[in-house]
């Protein structure tokens, strides 16, 4: 099946069509209100509120469709960027498909430095990487490319090590095998094709897009804070949120009583409902309504929503 959208004016944005990216990456396109389908075995799909259309492909393909300019943009693994090393512009880091590449050793091998493995045989599906990794500390060991299963190539003898993905570490721990040391952080990125960046009009849109993807992480970020205190309370409660710099302060029809309003830091703010002291139970009266500590707490928090 050939799919023709060049020229019809739209961009064109390549996302893993199935596999760890593409459910956060679904999100995110959802998130700045971009309305589209996506079930099934869909190849592409329109926007119908954004000129774009979305291709699905192997996440593999990825860098090359954009270094190529067969789509503007993309949404992959820096690690598969590096690996390819094809000329694109990395336009945003996306927070999500967050993993290491790693050189990673058998348990209970001697194996205590990269060095140590000058003339040892490593698996990857990263030669590339791997061998610019060796290649940066002067070394050259040998290296054999497989596609799939790497961590279980020293169990059968296939190799000494290997350059592999992690991210928590279980599948490491679980093959016997331990981290010697980290060749690439990775995270999924929006790239974008130089040439469409120099277009007026695509790189207009492009701008577009990204102005909405980079207030919907900032808003992440964040906490909309809202609760009802004494006024009494107001400084004790300031020096409990520290984030809490210029709120909205709304009466109550309550004397003595306000309405805080304000946004703060997501860390920040569990680390002062966490620095108030034990969690009370929410009380009945108000499905969400719960006092911070105790009834006489200054932070009654109405709600912090996300
Ligand atoms: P495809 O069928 O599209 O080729 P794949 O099986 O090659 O998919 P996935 O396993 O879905 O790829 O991984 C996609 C990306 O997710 C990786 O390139 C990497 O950027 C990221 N990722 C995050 N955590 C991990 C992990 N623990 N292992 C592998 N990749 C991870
Ligand atoms: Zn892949």
């Amino acid at each position: 099946m050939k799919i023709n959208l060049n020229g019809d004016g739209t961009l064109k944005l390549a996302i893993q069509r199935s596999g760890r990216l593409t459910d956060n990456t679904l999100g995110l396109l959802r998130s700045i209100s971009l309305d589209f389908e996506s079930y099934g075995q869909r190849l592409f799909s329109r926007c119908r509120n954004f000129p774009l259309s979305i291709l699905y492909v192997r996440d593999d393909d990825i860098p090359e469709y954009v270094g190529l300019g067969t789509v503007d943009l993309g949404i992959v693994g820096r690690n598969l960027l590096h690996e390819e090393g094809v000329p694109v512009v990395e336009l945003e880091p996306l927070g999500f498909g967050v993993c290491s590449l790693v050189v990673a050793v058998p348990k209970d091998s001697n194996y205590q430095t990269p060095q140590d493995l000058a003339s040892a045989t490593i698996a990857t599906s990263y030669p590339r990487s791997t061998r610019e990794f060796f290649a940066g500390l002067g070394l050259a060991p040998e290296i054999v490319t497989i596609s799939g299963s790497v961590e279980v190539a020293p169990t059968i003898g296939l190799a000494d090590a290997i350059v592999d993905l992690t991210s928590t570490g279980s599948s490491l721990i679980l093959n016997d095998l331990r981290p010697l040391v980290t060749v690439l952080d990775s995270e999924a990125v929006l790239v974008a094709n130089p040439a469409a960046l120099q277009d007026e009009m695509k790189r207009a849109e492009i701008e577009r897009l990204l102005l909405r993807i980079r207030a919907v992480q900032a808003a992440r970020r964040f906490k909309y804070l809202m609760m009802n205190a004494p006024v009494a309370a107001l400084d004790d409660i300031k020096a409990v949120v520290p984030g809490l710099k210029s709120p909205t302060i709304i009466p109550l029809d309550m004397p003595g009583w306000v309405a805080v309003h304000t946004a703060i830091e997501e860390e920040v703010f569990w680390e002062s409902i966490e620095g108030c002291g034990p969690p009370a139970r929410p009380k009945s009266s108000s499905p969400h309504s719960t006092s911070c500590c105790s009834d006489s707490c200054p932070l009654v928090l109405i709600a912090a929503v996300g």
